[in-house]
């Protein structure tokens, strides 16, 4: 993975974690002890172990906690799944589900208030769909969090009310979702433990070695899950943590208290710590490090900010619309000021190009002030990207991290509502490689179903939406550079492309075996190929079961 060509190699020979060896099996045997275990791969696919650059560990992890409502056919499946979910929530709990989407279900619409408390009548319930910002409860629920068909609804949400006026229908959308969840009990004890090691085990099911939360601070008890795996050692994957905006000075405080207590400086004080922040080496600790922080400067496809209008609008928006601006101007241009100069690097969400100018204006304005750093800045999704800012991505070092799975659900929406041509100028990735500028692949999992990296491999090779149209066929890139994608360039963009991303000595044996490899098969078939084994640091943390299924 380490060049513009692939390069193969017969045998790989690992000590202590790392990588001591690749070349020729002849060349391997000096390497052999008397202790020495020896594999044949027999024809299978050994590759550097996948990165998650843009994936959200902890809120997918507390997902896995919760019922699983994903592909429910109608409200009876719902509500079973539901029932069964409260055996596993202890007593104090909430009754969660999450996944559901009203249009697979039978009846379009949400169940009602009377059909979740079928649930339970004496236990919060709460269910959200699979896009996170619409989710209904139960009366228990609006109870304990004292929320009434009286109550204003809070600015971008609203709390649906029967015909009447006068009582609570059930759903929720978006601000008044959030006020609601935000009201959950905390994970603690066996229920934080869960909330890792089942993310872990499915990050690595899908041949991750590194996983991203890439918006920690989403749940308030974020820090305290998070903790809670450090002081344990629950992780047996790396997981790089990049802090919501809003959670960031919470913190990076747990980062110095991490710090201090695992790597005390000799008269080290927390005071100290924060002092030297620039330059403060944020190493894994227990497999976890703190290494930047999050924004989103505007929304996903109907919401996505343009300095173009929207070829179709959305339902519900009328007259010229080109989406809408998340964040003031100040707030971005402060983060990137105090950051720029530091080690903390800049995530921002962006799919429209408006927000990609509001990104690199800030930029701009730290560079002029504190001069050109590495600091390589996310443009996470970075969808619509104009050649004129993709000059200046290369001047500033910014690192494109792109969703291409959301071709295949969302491709031909996305064809309706930016028009075709900006669909197919979107996940510029062919138009980087010809500049010979990095980007990355990322799913953003829960928004791809699955933290699933060779589907991410397959949709920028193919990039066919659901109807199977191939969108943009002048951005495909070959198998190998969406390999690339999510190995090689994808330390580059974590910044341990010391450690990580391709198969050579020194570098950490973090590494996935696949049953076929990737640059041999039809690329229609890549996301058919099955991860066999992930091994983290010499380490097996996974292994498929012969037999079973994907
Ligand atoms: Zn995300």
């Amino acid at each position: 993975m380490r060049g513009v060509k692939p390069e193969m190699a017969e045998a790989l020979a690992v000590k202590d974690g790392r990588i001591v060896f690749v070349g020729t099996l002849a060349d391997s045997a000096r390497f052999t002890g008397t202790t020495t275990r020896q594999i044949d791969l027999a024809g299978k696919t050994l590759l550097p172990g996948f990165i998650d650059t843009h994936g959200h560990f902890i809120y997918f992890g507390k997902n896995l906690v919760d019922a699983d409502l994903f592909g429910v056919a109608d409200i009876p499946e719902l509500i079973a799944r539901m029932k069964q979910q409260i055996e596993r929530t202890p007593a104090d709990g909430w009754i969660v589900g999450f996944g559901y989407q009203v249009r697979q279900m039978k009846e379009g619409r949400p169940p009602t208030i009377e059909e979740l408390n079928t649930i339970s009548s004496d236990r919060p319930v709460m269910i959200v769909d699979s896009s996170g910002h619409l989710g209904a409860g139960n009366s228990k629920l609006f109870e304990v969090v004292g929320i009434t068909a009286d109550t204003p609804d809070p600015t971008g949400g609203s709390f649906s009310r029967k015909e009447d006026g006068k009582s609570l229908a059930g759903p929720m959308e978006e601000t008044a979702l959030n006020a609601v969840r935000s009201k959950r009990p905390p994970f603690t004890g066996e229920l934080a433990d869960a909330v890792v090691q089942g993310a872990a085990k499915l990050w690595a099911s899908y041949g991750q070695t590194t996983a991203m939360e890439a918006g920690l601070g989403l749940g308030s008890d974020d820090i305290g899950v998070v903790l809670n795996a450090i002081d344990k050692k629950l992780l047996p994957i790396d997981l790089y943590i990049a802090a919501k905006d809003s959670a960031v000075d919470d913190t990076l405080t747990a980062a110095y208290g991490v710090a201090a207590a695992y790597n005390p400086a000799p008269d080290g004080t927390l005071q100290k710590l924060r002092a030297s922040r620039p330059d403060l080496d944020r190493r894994y600790v227990n497999r976890v490090r703190l290494g930047g922080i999050k924004f989103w400067l505007d929304g996903s496809i109907d919401t996505a900010w343009f300095t173009q209008p929207y070829a179709s609008n959305p339902a519900g928006k009328t007259g010229s619309y080109s989406g809408f601006r998340q964040i003031p101007d100040e707030v971005i241009e402060a983060a990137i000021d105090r950051f720029w100069a530091t080690d903390i690097q800049i995530h921002m969400h962006m799919n429209g190009d408006a927000a990609a100018d509001q990104a690199l204006t800030a930029i701009a304005k730290a560079v002029k002030k504190h001069g050109m750093r590495d600091a390589r800045p996310v443009f996470v999704h970075g969808s619509v990207l104009r050649p004129d800012q993709i000059e200046s991505m290369k001047r500033f070092g910014a690192i494109p991290s792109f969703l291409p799975s959301g071709i295949v659900p969302g491709g031909d929406s996305v064809v309706k509502l930016w028009g075709a041509d900006r669909a197919a100028k979107s996940i510029a990735a062919q138009t980087f490689l010809r500049a010979g500028l990095p980007f990355t692949f990322s799913h953003d999992a829960p928004v791809s179903p699955q933290p699933w990296i060779l589907e991410l491999v397959d949709a920028g090779t193919n990039r066919r939406s659901g109807s199977g149209q191939v969108i943009g066929p002048d951005e495909r890139i070959s198998p190998y550079d969406g390999l690339r994608a999510v190995t090689a360039v994808a330390a580059y963009q974590l910044k341990e492309e010391a450690t990580k991303g391709t198969l050579e000595p020194g570098k950490l044996a973090d590494l996935v075996i696949l049953d076929k490899n990737p640059l041999k098969v039809d690329p229609l078939t890549i996301k058919e190929i099955q991860v066999l084994e992930t091994i983290k640091e010499g380490t097996t943390v996974f292994k498929r079961e012969t037999g079973g299924a994907k």
